[in-house]
């Protein structure tokens, strides 16, 4: 079993950007990062984003908007960055609280600058194979640590489980999509997929975008599968002095040694979803110049 480490080839991303970032003249790329209210996680998300925008040398606008914003302000403020000439890359950190509505939050930032890929147009460009979009990061990071751990889905049956927008979706058509190293057969399970077991058992590439603590578990997988676990969930952990720890969606112990490789939780998807924003918000930089 071969340890896919997220943490590394991120690192090594967020090199190859620092150095490409460097050759820029003029302004610096400039993401702008909107969190709305307090969510303890939002708040570590951002953070970890924010702290990466600088090692790269993207400068980061962070606007924090209270909980008690309305949708009508919400809109007004992308707008306002949707027209700022200076902003590249606008992000507005998932979950949003209360009654807001996040879906027509992702469609307000402009597609030319919607980095994390949430926005319907870069979505259809996912599945029209057009390249001149943004492909949502955690998927797009999927696909690049794949890469670049020798995993080519070519002819292989890749099962992707769930189905959200941010992940399950976009996965799947990027793994589908005729381009060397996806041009995989895909099949998508989600909570009313019968017999779960049976289809996961068949996959060469599972990748479980759940969201529930240790859901895949050994008797769901083939032996010599790749596992993604892209899974990012808080359990009670009394020995922490958080009194939690993150786990992913596979049961780690007792799937790894079936598997040729496995992606851990945390240090799996997680960084490589961050270098993947810093990647789209280079991407935007160079287009609007
Ligand atoms: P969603 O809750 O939006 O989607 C979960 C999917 O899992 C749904 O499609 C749901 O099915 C399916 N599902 C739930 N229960 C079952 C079940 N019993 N059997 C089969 N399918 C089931 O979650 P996200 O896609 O946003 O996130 C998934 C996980 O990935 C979470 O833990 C999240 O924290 C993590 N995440 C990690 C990221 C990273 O950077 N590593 C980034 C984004 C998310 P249905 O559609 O039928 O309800």
């Amino acid at each position: 079993m071969e340890l896919i480490s997220g943490n590394e080839i991120a690192a090594t991303i967020i090199a190859e950007l620092k150095s490409e970032v460097a050759t820029f003249k003029g302004r610096a790329p400039c993401l702008a990062l909107v969190r709305v209210g307090d969510d303890p996680a939002s708040v570590s998300y951002v953070k970890k984003k924010e702290k990466t925008a600088a090692e790269i040398g993207v400068t980061s606008r962070i606007i924090l908007p209270p909980e008690t914003i309305t949708q009508t302000e919400l809109e007004a403020l992308i707008d306002d960055l949707n027209n700022d000439a200076g902003v590249d890359g606008i992000l507005v950190q998932s979950p949003l609280p209360g009654d807001l509505n996040e879906l027509a939050v992702f469609r307000r930032v402009s597609p030319e600058k919607d980095v994390d890929g949430f926005h319907t147009l870069n979505l259809g460009k996912i599945a029209q194979e057009d390249d001149t979009g943004f492909a949502s990061c955690t998927p797009a990071g999927i696909m690049e640590m794949l890469a670049r751990s020798d995993v080519d889905l070519r002819g292989k049956h890749v099962v992707v489980v769930g189905r959200s927008l941010i992940v399950g979706k976009p996965i799947a058509l990027l793994a589908l999509q005729k381009k060397a190293g996806a041009n995989g057969t895909v099949t998508i399970c989600h909570s009313a997929t019968n017999d779960l077991p049976a289809i996961t058992r068949q996959a060469d590439v599972l990748i479980a975008a759940i969201g529930r603590p240790h859901f895949v578990t050994k008797d769901m997988v083939k032996p010599g599968a790749v596992v993604i676990d892209v899974g990012i969930n808080r359990i009670p952990d009394e020995t922490r002095k958080s009194g939690y720890r993150l786990v992913g969606d596979v049961d780690f112990d007792a799937v790894a040694p079936l598997t040729s490789k496995i992606t851990p939780v945390p240090g799996g998807v997680g960084p490589m979803t961050v270098a993947m924003l810093m990647k789209n918000t280079t991407k935007a930089y160079c287009l609007s110049q």
